[in-house]
């Protein structure tokens, strides 16, 4: 058995062996089943020329207005903390606390940090050291296994690395257990393992100006130094519960989604879900196969669009099997699509590249206004709800259960689902509909969720209350020049970044994926990828120069946070709902949970070519 810190002897680096064991093996489970009734894998007919017209706005408004104010959360304290423990993995293993020095520190083992490794070492940074608060790979994927989750952008384009793994998923949608395995693999392939630090959570970044370099703390009295940090934690990750009053009191068993007890058998029992956001919406329906009674508490409904699942055909396996780079190329060909709904369509002739266009878009005669373009966004927008919503009346057959599904409000605005099975779980006798609307629910007895008086008593309560966005101590204590933190300064100046990478006054630190930095694509792999990217070209730039430091100017950051602005403000029609993506209505524009321009490219290649945003120091020693 490895030591869990021993020295490397050919590179002279220290290598880890902190992976812990999987807890249990009653963790596993599977995703989207492959629904052949045709019925429920095709939306309604559209609606010809419909309209958003006046008295659909108006009622949009009024479902939003409804809700402001409703949204009450807080974070997993006190007596709480119990939902935050890591129920997947053994405890720990015991290490010493270290006090040296690495090249690049990057936190976190999900999809960011083991495609940022892949290519890292590719490029020859190899003194690269990982922080993982979880006992293993995967991030979402580690910490999400309800039952039935899945991703919702197609496996193929969705897992990094699939050509250099030579792996293929087993279905268009992959399980979130099978992605969790996938990101097992790329560890393994590539000795990921070694550089990581497992069960590891930063607590605080300080910049430290006189030796050049971050000192990095951790929950197990690490105190590290680093020349560079990156930030590949990702910005929804830390659970939160929704604030109820009396919740404390309840006697029976609960937990929030991203710690699913899989110790608590379910079968036959009486079980009250709350939310239905993305999470729901897929462990509803494998809930509903097993308990006896099963109470879905919703505020808002989601969208409910289409899955039509498949397997991965045997032509498909065959053809990938000998075809490099077919993944990469199948995703260059995904990220063409630049609407989601267009993106569950997309054609496989189009996408295996076997026919050479898919057009999303109609080409007008001439070009449209602005005012022009939007308006006729919101009425292709409504038309597909009133889809949605006439496909919950074609499925759900109680029309006040089937009311109360419906959701009013741009399509995109809540994060999109698609599902084929969730709907007609409400049509099974031991499923309940209680619906919330608009204010959620309120109060928790001993016994269960009590709402409008009805008590409605429970063995076990599960929260899918959501995450809270940038919630994590890494963001929350980052101190860089002067003493400063990142989030007093985003607090006070609104979101600053140049490209959602770089913050001026934190030389060295990188963000992934996080605020600004949406590089254009719903398909976060896609961001990963170009960030990864954009930071070898960073790290490799430097070591040309010579430089030890790399910071931005304050015009271009300026510039680049006031595009983001400008395009927050230029979309807003299509988010006027209340939505974490938007701060629950209260965020400023440019800074949103996404960066929702398609100019990231642009900034980018600018920057790249004159160098004009960066300033580049010199040797630290
Ligand atoms: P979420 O979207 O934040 O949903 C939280 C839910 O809790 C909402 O339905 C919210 O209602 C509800 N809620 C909060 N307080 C309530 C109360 N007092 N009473 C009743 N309902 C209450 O969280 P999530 O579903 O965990 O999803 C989070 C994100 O994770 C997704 O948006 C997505 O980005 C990601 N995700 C991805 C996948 C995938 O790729 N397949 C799957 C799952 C999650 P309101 O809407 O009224 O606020």
């Amino acid at each position: 058995m490895n030591a869990p810190v021993r020295i490397d002897p050919e590179t002279g680096l220290k290598v880890f062996n902190t992976r812990a064991a999987k807890a249990s093996d009653k963790i596993t489970g599977q995703g989207y089943s492959v629904v052949t009734d045709q019925k429920l894998t095709e939306l309604p007919k559209m609606p010809d020329g419909a309209t958003f017209n006046a008295e659909e706005q108006a009622k949009y408004r009024a479902f939003k207005e409804a809700r402001r104010g409703a949204a009450d959360y807080m974070a997993m304290e006190g007596e709480f903390k119990k939902y935050l423990d890591d129920v997947y993995s053994e405890p720990p293993i015991p290490r010493e606390a270290l006090t040296d020095e690495c090249e690049i520190l990057v936190v976190g083992a999900g999809f960011g940090g083991l495609l940022l490794w892949h290519k890292l070492s590719q490029a020859g940074f190899t003194d690269v050291r990982f922080c993982e608060k979880g006992g293993d790979v995967g991030g979402t994927w580690y910490w999400n296994r309800y039952p039935g989750i899945a991703c919702d952008v197609e496996s193929y384009s969705y897992l990094p690395l699939l050509d250099e793994t030579g792996y293929i998923p087993s279905m268009k949608f992959a399980s979130g257990f099978e992605i969790l395995e996938h990101c097992q693999r790329m560890a393994q392939n590539f000795g990921f393992y070694k550089h990581c630090l497992f069960h590891t959570t930063v607590e605080a970044t300080t910049w430290d100006e006189a030796s050049g370099r971050w000192t990095v703390k951790t929950d197990r009295g690490d105190r590290m130094r680093a020349h560079f940090v990156i930030l590949a934690n990702g910005i929804l990750t830390t659970p939160k519960l929704a604030r109820i009053a009396g919740m404390e009191k309840f006697q029976g068993e609960s937990f929030h989604t991203s710690r699913w007890n899989y110790n608590i058998d379910l079968r036959g029992k009486r079980v009250g879900i709350i939310g239905t956001g993305a999470t729901a919406v897929q462990a509803i329906p494998e809930l509903a196969r097993v308990v006896g009674k099963l109470y879905v508490f919703q505020r808002t409904p989601s969208s409910i669009d289409v899955r039509d699942q498949r397997a991965t055909t045997d032509e498909e396996r065959a053809t990938w099997a000998t075809e490099s780079g077919w993944a990469q190329a199948r995703r260059a060909r995904f990220a063409r699509i630049s609407e989601v709904r267009a993106a569950v369509l997309a054609n496989d002739d189009y996408l295996a590249g076997k026919i050479q266009d898919f057009k999303e878009r109609k080409k007008h005669d001439r070009e449209l206004t602005r005012e022009e373009r939007m308006q006729k966004q919101l009425d292709s927008s409504f038309r597909l709800m009133e889809q949605i919503r006439a496909r919950v009346d074609a499925i759900v057959k109680d029309p006040k259960t089937a009311a109360a599904l419906k959701p009013y409000y741009p399509y995109g605005c809540k994060r999109p689902t698609f599902h084929d099975e969730y709907l007609p779980t409400f049509n099974l006798p031991h499923v309940h509909l209680v619906d919330t609307a608009p204010r959620g629910v309120n109060e928790i007895n001993e016994r269960g969720v009590v709402h409008e008086r009805v008590e409605y008593p429970l063995d076990v309560l599960i929260y899918a209350t959501g995450f809270q966005w940038m919630g994590t101590s890494t963001f929350n204590s980052i101190r860089g020049r002067g003493g400063h933190s990142l989030k007093e300064k985003w607090e006070t100046e609104g979101t600053r970044t140049f490209l959602g990478l770089h913050s001026r006054g934190f030389p060295n630190l990188f963000i992934v994926t996080g605020p600004q930095g949406g590089g254009g694509s719903f398909n976060f792999t896609d961001v990963i990828y170009a960030h990864a990217d954009y930071l070898i070209w960073v790290l490799q730039t430097m070591r040309e120069r010579g430089a030890r430091i790399v910071d931005v100017r304050k015009e271009p950051e300026d510039k680049y946070a006031e595009h983001c602005r400008d395009v927050d403000i230029a979309t807003a029609p299509l988010r006027d709902c209340i939505s974490y993506y938007n701060g629950e209505g209260k965020a400023a524009p440019g800074s949103l949970a996404y960066y929702g321009g398609r100019q990231w490219d642009k900034f980018r290649i600018e920057a790249q070519s004159s160098l004009e945003p960066y300033v580049f120091e010199g040797n630290s020693n």
